[in-house]
């Protein structure tokens, strides 16, 4: 069987992280969407609140080869403890690239048994982040062309609760 990991903050899903999800849930017979902590990045959602969104979108697609979990520690471990040798990446522009082939190289130093395979976005989403869904939420402008159909309006009220430390 085989099975990938497709980790990432996912603070919150995007319509960007869900075109990966689909493809990716093509090419392999089981995918495993982890939720980690990026101590580079300081979540605005809980790990509770990434995986409730992740779960809800995938059900609503009917996407029955995925799962959604959250992570600590080494993705590199994670996978390992899986039993997948597949880390699945979206790569948007350039701009990705370096850091993401920098981790591509070190989780394959820490498990030579993985490998990461990148998916390059859909030009639709290109610009796409959670953190442009994050800025615009926050002031109160219109998410719902960035995320599920069925998490704009939770996405929304939480944004907008979560006022800017100013
Ligand atoms: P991380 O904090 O691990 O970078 P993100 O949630 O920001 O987590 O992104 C997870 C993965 O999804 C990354 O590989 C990222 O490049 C990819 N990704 C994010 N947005 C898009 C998008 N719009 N199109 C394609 N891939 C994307």
């Amino acid at each position: 069987m085989k099975t990938a990991v497709y980790p990432g903050s996912f603070d919150p899903v995007t319509l960007g992280h869900m075109d990966i999800i689909h493809r990716a849930a093509l090419m392999f017979d089981h995918l495993t969407v982890a939720v980690g902590i990026n101590i580079n990045k300081r979540a605005t959602f809980s790990p509770e609140e990434r995986v409730d969104f992740l779960k809800r979108a995938i059900a609503a697609e009917g996407l029955h080869n995925v799962t959604v979990e959250a992570y600590h520690g080494l993705i590199a471990d994670y996978a390992a403890s899986l039993n997948a040798n597949t880390l699945v990446r979206g790569l948007r522009a350039m701009s990705d690239f370096e850091s993401e082939f920098q981790m591509a190289l070190a989780n394959r130093r820490i498990n030579q048994q993985v490998d990461t395979a990148f998916l390059v976005t859909n030009v639709e989403y290109m610009y796409l982040s959670s953190s442009l869904v994050r800025e615009i939420g926050h002031y109160g402008g219109d998410i719902s062309e960035f995320v599920p159909q069925c998490l704009a309006e939770d996405i929304a009220k939480r944004l907008k609760q979560n006022k800017p430390n100013i």
